[in-house]
């Protein structure tokens, strides 16, 4: 008898705790009460725009290295855009539960302090960067204006190529402080020429100091006066070095770097790690405020003798407001008339673009 009851009281306030159930809507109600609703915006929110190759590895390097916890991912391609939003949202798990949303309308975007733009098209087997100028300039027209509108704080950090006279294009569409529209130019050139320069002498790439400064493109610039390991200039123990007198050829590791995005691609069609890491810790400097020094394409003008407004690479700060100083950096007269020329070039292309 008294079983029989406890199981009608058992059943009895099962069907209460149900109509408790229907009432507060949910587990969610039953298990937690709120205290304070959380705080949703986010002070390191990221958009990257276009979910291909470069955009995703750029993305998994930001949230693997937890350079931010809130990503946005903007494509005009719906289903990719959703499959990558999920796919990376199942691993979670193994990440610090980062926000990760995708959506084809900006707003989803709104309040970023850094806008990632990888989307476009990229170069085919023998083509050069410089090929793709009026349609990835066609591209941002679709993307820049949208992205200042909801996020008008924002840092900018333009990849898509060719990424010099698309940071000029960026900054153009936008309307933004100069300070706050980069490229990221040869910070991928300067790593990749450390990693060379690593193989020849057996040190680690982070010992291995050399800029790579100019065009991210066949005309960049090695600044082999200042290439050195602690402190000791390679060229005062070979005076040849970068020159076609070295018998060494250390040229080539310059070389090597100008060759190496077609190289990549001849063998697998598109390059994307060594970009999306280099953008992480581009991310990395801007979102923490760190002062860090990266080699990024920014306006040159009232720089290194240009008087005109271009973008090329050279050694900045990075802070949260993108472009904090210029390092003066000390060109031989040489390695002066190679970025000299470089910018020439550069604003030549730049009238011949359609806005
Ligand atoms: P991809 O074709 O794999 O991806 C491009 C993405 O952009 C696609 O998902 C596409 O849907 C999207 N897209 C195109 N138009 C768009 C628009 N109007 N709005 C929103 N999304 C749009 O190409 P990828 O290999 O990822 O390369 C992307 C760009 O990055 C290329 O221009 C490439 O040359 C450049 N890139 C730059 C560097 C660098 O060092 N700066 C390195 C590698 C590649």
């Amino acid at each position: 008898m008294s079983f029989n009851f406890k199981i009608v009281q058992q059943l009895e306030c099962s069907s209460t705790r149900k109509k408790l159930h229907d009432i507060m809507s949910g587990t969610k109600e039953l298990l937690l009460s709120e205290v304070s609703p959380g705080v949703k915006d986010s002070e390191s929110k990221v958009t990257v725009v276009g979910v291909g190759q470069v955009g995703m590895a750029c993305v998994f390097s930001i949230l693997a290295q937890n350079v931010s916890h809130d990503v946005v991912l903007i494509d005009c391609v719906e289903d990719k855009l959703r499959g990558e939003m999920l796919d990376l949202q199942h691993g979670s798990l193994f990440l610090r539960n980062p926000k990760i949303n995708a959506s084809s309308d900006y707003a989803a975007s709104a309040g970023s302090r850094l806008c990632v733009v990888t989307a476009g098209v990229r170069q085919r087997e023998g083509e050069s960067r410089l090929d793709l100028v009026q349609r990835n300039t066609d591209v941002l027209k679709n993307i820049i204006p949208k992205l200042v509108k909801y996020s008008p704080n924002t840092v900018l950090l333009i990849v898509s190529n060719p990424v010099d006279i698309l940071t000029y294009v960026a900054w153009k569409l936008s309307g933004l402080p100069k300070h706050r529209v980069l490229g990221s130019g040869t910070n991928l050139d300067s790593s990749r020429f450390r990693f060379l320069m690593s193989q020849k002498l057996g040190v680690a790439p982070s010992s291995c100091h050399g800029w790579i400064i100019g065009e991210h493109g066949d005309s960049s610039v090695a600044v082999w006066s200042g290439v050195n390991i602690a402190g000791v200039r390679l060229r005062e123990l070979n005076p040849n070095m970068g020159t076609d007198r070295d018998e060494e050829h250390w040229d080539q590791l310059h070389k090597d770097v100008i060759n190496s995005a077609y190289e990549i691609i001849k063998l697998k069609g598109y390059t994307n790690w060594a970009i999306g890491l280099s953008v992480a810790s581009l991310a990395q400097s801007i979102l923490k405020n760190s002062h860090n020094v990266h080699a990024v394409s920014v306006n040159v003008k009232g720089h290194v003798g240009i008087n005109f407004d271009t973008f090329l690479s050279l050694p900045c700060v990075l802070g949260l407001d993108g472009v904090n100083q210029v390092v003066k950096i000390n060109l031989q007269p040489d390695e002066l008339n190679s970025f000299k020329t470089s910018a020439k070039a550069m604003e030549d292309i730049q009238k011949s673009i359609v806005f």
